[in-house]
């Protein structure tokens, strides 16, 4: 028994074989420590509470020699994959490695390795809003500042900001429409930077979830004392 029964099965694929270039570390910013604990324990510690998941893979970058030390290396639902060149590079990997286990209809959760204040809440909010979904969708946050387009430094014009959202992970798909638009996307040499993308190029309109302010991505030094702050915030929700 899970917390979602019926014939849905779900998958987490979670990227983490990125460098990390703009924290300017030694240590690859998924293997930092936050509140004692690596970043990437974190998050998979988070998905984890959600008891939804068949199974959780990680993609690892080929030098990665910090993954066995982390006590998640052990948990029998996570397995691992090799990263690639670009975050969908990676994300592909871990589809891939998951094809003689997963259906076309799987549902698939991506979520950043460095998005360790994820909370239960958010990750059920948006598999209790989707599932019924023909294409699925994203966690998102609407932009609160106003936005300006600009050239060569200068403003060219305000942009209106009612229609944009800031895309989070997780980014939740059909296993099959997923794999099928990453791959599309590879062989048509476009980048995409989310799941969504790739799946706004097949035609297909990702719906929004709104989710909570709090569900950073460790990104730059000052991000991981915040993300401290929030985890012990969170703590007492
Ligand atoms: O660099 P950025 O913060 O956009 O990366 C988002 C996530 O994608 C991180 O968790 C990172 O480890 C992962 N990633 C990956 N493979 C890459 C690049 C990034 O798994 N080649």
């Amino acid at each position: 028994m899970t917390e979602f029964d019926g014939n849905d099965r779900f998958w987490a694929v979670v990227p983490a074989a990125g460098v990390g270039k703009r924290m300017g570390a030694d240590v690859p910013k998924q293997y930092l420590q936050v509140l004692g604990k690596p970043v990437l324990q974190h998050t998979l510690e988070r998905l984890l509470e959600v008891d939804a998941f068949a199974g959780v893979v990680v993609a690892l970058g080929a030098e990665d020699g910090y993954w066995p030390d982390l006590p998640c290396a052990a948990y029998p639902k996570i397995r691992v994959a090799p990263g690639g060149k670009e975050r969908a590079d990676s994300v592909l990997s871990a589809l891939l490695s998951l094809e003689d286990v997963a259906a076309p209809d799987d549902w698939v959760l991506v979520h950043d390795a460095a998005r360790l204040c994820i909370t239960g809440g958010d990750v059920r909010k948006l598999i209790d809003r989707l599932r019924n979904d023909p294409v699925g969708g994203i966690l998102a946050l609407p932009v609160t500042d106003t936005l300006k387009s600009t050239e060569m430094g200068e403003i060219v014009e305000t942009v209106d900001r009612s229609r944009i959202w800031r895309a989070l992970t997780p980014q939740m798909f059909h296993y099959g429409m997923l794999r099928h638009a990453l791959i599309d996307a590879a062989e048509r040499k476009l980048i995409v930077t989310d799941e969504a993308s790739a799946l706004e190029l097949q035609g297909l309109r990702p719906k929004i979830v709104e989710g909570r302010p709090d569900n950073i991505k460790i990104t730059r030094p000052e991000d991981l004392p915040l993300a401290a702050f929030y985890l012990e915030r969170q703590c007492y929700e």
